[in-house]
């Protein structure tokens, strides 16, 4: 689909995630970093279209900053070089945007006079950016200060890396909310490219027609990756909860599913998952010979996630109702709370609304130090994934609480009811998307506090 990209290189943000040791020594790590580390990767022959800025040993970096800094350090050296551009997902490619426009006065220096910032500690790192800046480049360093400190940021990316063809990152699911910032730095000219489906229990699918637009995006299952089942969702959109047994003979295999239909997807897998439920629900579009293929359309169950992390209903009750005894042992009840996930800065943030009503006479001021401490109480009892985001990849912000006014979650029922949810059977969201819902909460916000300080996460 794209001509010439064995020509010139890719400037893929690539990072290994924090791993840890079971009780019988064995690593556990997420599936990327097992690929990185693995021969597979680090052996593999050259390769003309998969020729990365990155040297193998920055990527490796457990410090995700300095390995920021060092890819971003690559990548503009390298710029007149660069073809494609891309991380795994968008938000860390997002991520890594916001790092350079902190950043690129000191990533500028560093080239102009030939020498790594000595805030790159890592040795392997260092010793692999010897050869980046062999020798001081102060007509580069002029051309990119010029680009980072005197234009927009709107449309960098295309003047960064001139000839650019396309943005790669997953922009789907709950990726599909960083479309429009990537649109923002990329200036809207420079493709955005979305072409595998894929996860730690198997590979699903590639996109065939990947100069499509994001919001079209439809994966073709890959049918030799794993033995692949459907469950139909029979209501449309109804999931199944995770304790429902699902019976055998309720399993449509791959070859039956129905065009237009919605399926959550079961797998079993060469490394021994047994008709595993994977959590996401798909939409078939169409069939490329026998094979179908696939929208995504969401993750079961899951309400908040920015980065990796994936919160569910449940997560997100049980940390609140844990948080909110702290306000009732200080004479406040919390009466309605929702949440949204603010992806407006980078990195983005869990905000959660809440309607607080005192149990004292009188009105008194909340005490912030008090929502401090709902707020890094809730981080607490988020999973292991949220806390590693938060404390080790910096990926995800401080979670924020807005305190809204009195009757705020009613006028909030009002209006869904306006929109058409039935009053008898209205339960109040635990998510609310963008648009009026937010536009009002964020109306009747009196106070907003944030967590302090990282949550408590160990390897
Ligand atoms: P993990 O469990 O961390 O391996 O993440 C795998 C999950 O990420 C999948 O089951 C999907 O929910 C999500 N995911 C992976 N690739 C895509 C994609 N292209 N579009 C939307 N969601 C995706």
């Amino acid at each position: 689909y794209v001509s010439g990209l064995g020509e010139g290189k890719a400037m893929y943000l690539l990072f290994v995630k924090a791993e840890t040791l079971t009780n019988s020594g064995i690593p556990v790590r997420s599936v990327l970093t097992s690929y990185y580390k693995s021969p597979h990767f680090l052996h593999r022959k050259h390769d003309l279209y998969n020729n990365y800025t990155s040297p193998d040993e920055v990527i490796l970096c457990p410090d995700s900053q300095q390995s920021m800094y060092c890819q971003l350090l690559c990548g503009l050296v390298e710029r007149q070089h660069v073809l494609r551009l891309g991380a795994v997902f968008a938000s860390a490619f997002l991520r890594s945007i916001s790092f350079l426009e902190q950043h690129w006065c000191d990533l500028v220096n560093d080239i102009r006079i030939g020498k790594l910032n000595s805030n790159v500690t890592n040795t392997e790192c260092r010793l692999a950016m010897e050869g980046f800046l062999a020798l001081p480049n102060p007509e580069l360093a002029d051309e990119l200060e010029e680009i980072c400190g005197h234009g927009p940021w709107k449309g960098i990316l295309g003047r960064l890396w001139p000839n650019v063809k396309y943005i790669e990152a997953v922009l789907t699911g709950t990726m599909a909310q960083y479309i429009p910032m990537l649109e923002f730095y990329s200036g809207g000219r420079i493709p955005l490219v979305c072409t595998m489906y894929a996860s730690s229990e198997s590979y699903f699918g590639v996109n065939l027609r990947p100069l499509c637009k994001p919001t079209d995006v439809s994966y073709t299952i890959l049918p030799n990756m794993a033995y692949f089942e459907f469950i139909p969702l029979e209501d449309g959109l109804r999931v199944t909860d995770d304790e429902e047994v699902v019976g055998n003979d309720k399993l449509v295999s791959l070859v039956d599913v129905k065009v237009g239909c919605y399926y959550e997807l079961v797998v079993t897998t060469f490394s021994g998952l047994y008709r595993y439920r994977v959590g996401d629900v798909l939409q078939v579009t169409g069939f490329y010979n026998r094979v179908p293929q696939f929208k995504f359309i969401c993750r079961r169950n899951v309400i908040l996630s920015i980065d990796t992390d994936k919160t569910n209903e449940e997560d997100l009750h049980n940390s609140v109702t844990r948080a909110k005894k702290i306000l009732e042992d200080r004479n406040h009840i919390l009466l309605e709370y929702t949440s949204y996930p603010d992806t407006s800065t980078v990195p983005g943030h869990y905000v959660l609304f809440w309607e607080i009503k005192s149990t004292c006479e009188g009105v008194k001021p909340l005490d912030p130090q008090l929502l401090e401490s709902c707020c890094i109480s809730v981080e607490e009892s988020l999973d292991y994934i949220y806390r590693r985001c938060r404390a080790h990849d910096k990926s995800v912000g401080p979670l924020e609480i807005r305190v809204v006014e009195a009757g705020a979650f009613d006028a909030l029922m009002d209006l869904l009811v306006s929109q058409g949810s039935s009053i008898n059977q209205y339960k109040t969201p635990r998510c609310i998307e963008s648009g009026l819902a937010l536009k009002l909460l964020n109306s009747k916000v009196t106070a907003s506090f944030f967590s302090p300080r990282d949550p408590e996460w160990t390897v």
